[in-house]
């Protein structure tokens, strides 16, 4: 979504949008109410109302996303959400940066949705008393849709974590092209050889492979990932990737999406073994340059 879909404005500026969306012949508008929305409970019910779901919508991200996808039920040629109070929105959540982040998100793809496969155009816009801009992050291309966010942190950068997914399970076999070490503490982590460091994760379903990392020299950048992870403490291979991403201040500022996603600093990869729960807090510490 563009930077301006949150503008500065009052609750009479989100009514003067919403009379001006409703006065298009055959568009749907919905209106929520920022101050209605500081829970998900809220948020939830501020949508059933605004897009009159069913009476099974069951309050939960999972049914709302087949809701607001379905809209059966609904007239419309094209469709318009406006947003008052947006600064209220999930405010006694706790998860502030990573709630509008993931709700940015999701708007992204509905109206990507509705455009791309429907044919029917989509407005979201939302006002707040105070300026408020949200943290420019996208996630690197090849994690889309195999990451889930557990938490934000922004202070002058960054962090975002979450666990690696695939198959709605979070089990991976772990292949690497690096130096396994342990240090005197008793902490394994990979470290970059002459060839550089690649890491990859493959779904234990699907065997779908996802390429967390390849920083090895440009000639080595398609061989073969000789080694496998198997845990020091039982020897099975099987375990859950929780991966950070640290991105500068500045990353935000990147013109392509996909330069914006790769602009991370630093990746943090622990593991835990799926069979024992032995962790390996610092399996990765990289900083990518
Ligand atoms: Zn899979
Ligand atoms: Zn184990």
């Amino acid at each position: 979504m563009k930077q301006d879909w949150i503008r500065q404005g009052t609750c009479e500026d989100a009514s003067a949008a919403f009379s001006e969306h409703g006065q298009t012949p055959g568009r749907y508008v919905a209106l929520l109410r920022g101050e209605r929305c500081q829970t998900y409970e809220g948020f939830f019910s501020e949508c059933a109302a605004a897009f009159q779901f069913p009476g099974y919508f069951g309050s939960n991200w999972n049914a709302w996303d087949e809701c607001i996808n379905d809209l059966d039920w609904l007239e419309f040629t094209s469709l318009a959400i406006v947003i008052d109070r947006f600064e209220l929105l999930f405010s006694k959540e706790g998860h502030l940066a990573r709630d509008r982040y993931l709700l940015e998100q999701s708007f992204d793809e509905w109206t990507r949705y509705w455009q791309e496969e429907k044919g029917v155009s989509c407005f979201v816009v939302a006002f707040s008393k105070e300026k408020l801009v949200l943290p420019r992050y996208v996630l690197p291309e090849r994690l889309n849709g195999h990451f889930r966010i557990t938490d934000i942190i922004t202070r002058s950068d960054t962090v975002l974590t979450g666990y690696l997914e695939c198959c709605g399970d979070r089990a991976f076999e772990v292949f690497y092209d690096a130096k396994l070490k342990r240090s005197w503490i008793g902490e394994y982590s990979l470290y970059a050889t002459a060839r550089g460091l690649a890491f990859l994760a493959r779904c234990a379903s699907c065997g779908g492979e996802i390429r967390l990392l390849n920083c090895r020299r440009e000639e080595e950048l398609t061989s073969a990932i000789p080694h496998q992870l198997f845990c020091p403490k039982c020897g099975k291979n099987e375990f859950a990737l929780k991966v950070s991403l640290e991105y500068p201040s500045d990353a935000a500022e990147q013109e392509e999406t996909n330069e914006r996603g790769e602009a991370f600093g630093w990746i943090w990869v622990a593991a835990s073994c799926c069979a024992c729960g032995k962790e390996l807090k610092h399996l990765v510490v990289f900083e990518n340059d």
